[in-house]
């Protein structure tokens, strides 16, 4: 048949940077030797200037849920009472985790696809004063909506609560501003905004969280941020790192900081304002319209349908993987990423398949709409006409 490229669309992992998996090629290097501490000093070093922090910023080799751990069963002790905010999949892993651990959940939820807002947070600070920490999601992915974590922050940093945030889909897509806003704990992955395969975690610590690292008396061994930091320093991991992943993030971040965290940001909420125009003018319904994110875009099969359709012609049609709704969402929603390493382009061709796939299922719609939409947009932000 006709020629498909296979394209990875979905909200993590990522399309991956193609200097990165070159980078990644030259794994054939032993992490106790001063080759490699250049290099994962250097990544370290990077990583703090694209998320903007001079806080401590340590790295696991594992999925960005051991960052989430390692923030739960470092820094926290049996019985502390948490303030969890739960908006959807991923909302439900810090509840479960902190259950696992044996913290005393409070759980602020939301509905899928909506938001706990900042005042319900405030309200739950006041009636819980012994409350030692807040988690969130800053970017929901499950869902599409986006938390204002700047809000939430005003709030828990009135208190001795640290604020936790789940931000493996929110960096580089929304601003973080992590001193200025009084983030204690940013958690994120290399899967995502970084561009690269799945396999590394990140988080930065307050010096306000580090205090709680000191009377935290929960479990914890692999994920040991103390330990991680003074290996850290001394330019190394704790344990075998996932060298050609860390490698590549160092590609990666060259291409961060080359591009500027800021325009990174500016990319992602470019293309889902247009995927939510392309949507909405295809007479589809978003699903998180209210606090829409930037790093992928949430939209409903239509009436009658099971989204799995729509997964599946993506995937038969033109070899392209999108993503389904996932938990009790599956079969509702399919979602559109942004995040990391897409561009308008790619955008054009996932609306203009899109369009064909409706069509051809049962939902006819005039082909270019949905493009147009996205054309409208990239031309407001980027194009000057020239004059004859
Ligand atoms: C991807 C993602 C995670 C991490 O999941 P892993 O499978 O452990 O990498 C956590 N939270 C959010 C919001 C995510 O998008």
């Amino acid at each position: 048949m006709h020629i498909k490229k296979q394209r990875l669309l979905t909200p993590g992992p990522t399309p991956l940077y193609p200097r990165a998996l070159q980078a990644m090629m030259a794994s054939d290097i032993h992490h106790r030797t001063e080759d490699f501490r250049t290099v994962y000093r250097s990544a370290l070093k990077d990583l703090k200037e694209v998320l903007g922090t001079t806080h401590d910023v340590l790295m696991f080799s594992s999925s960005g849920t051991g960052a989430m751990e390692a923030a739960v069963s470092n820094l926290f002790s049996r019985g502390d009472k948490a303030i969890v905010c739960s908006a959807g999949k991923f909302g439900e892993r810090w509840v479960e985790m902190a259950a696992a651990f044996g913290l005393d959940a409070v759980v602020l939820k939301a509905e899928y696809g909506d938001v706990v807002t900042p005042d319900r947070v405030e309200a739950a600070l006041a009636a819980n004063p012994t409350a030692r920490g807040v988690f969130v999601q800053a970017s929901e992915t499950s869902t599409g909506a986006a938390h204002d974590v700047r809000a939430m922050a005003a709030a828990v940093a009135k208190t001795e609560a640290i604020f936790v945030i789940d931000a493996i889909t929110g960096i580089g897509t929304m601003p973080l501003d992590i001193e200025g806003w009084g983030l204690d704990v940013v958690v994120g992955g290399s899967q995502k905004v970084f561009m690269i395969p799945p396999g590394l975690a990140f988080l930065s610590l307050s010096p306000k969280a580090w205090r709680f690292a000191e009377t935290s008396n929960l479990p914890h061994y692999y994920f040991n941020i103390k330990k991680e930091k003074k290996s850290a320093d001394a330019g190394e991991s704790s344990w075998t790192p996932s060298t050609s992943l860390i490698l590549g993030l160092g590609a990666s971040l060259e291409y961060i900081k080359q591009l500027g965290m800021g325009k990174m940001i500016e990319n992602a909420q470019l293309l889902a304002r247009a995927t939510r125009e392309a949507a909405v003018a295809l007479g589809l319904e978003l699903f998180a319209p209210n606090s829409p994110g930037s790093a992928v875009t949430a939209v409903k099969a239509p009436q009658g349908w099971d989204s799995g359709t729509i997964v599946k012609e993506f995937k038969s049609r033109f070899g392209a993987i999108i993503a389904n709704g996932q938990g009790s969402m599956k079969g509702k929603i399919f979602r559109i990423a942004h995040l990391g390493y897409f561009d308008f382009a790619d955008l054009f061709a996932v609306i203009a398949a899109l369009e064909i796939i409706l069509t051809a299922n049962g939902f006819p719609v005039t082909y270019g709409t949905g493009v147009a939409a996205v054309q409208k947009v990239y031309a407001e932000a980027a194009v000057q006409v020239k004059r004859p």
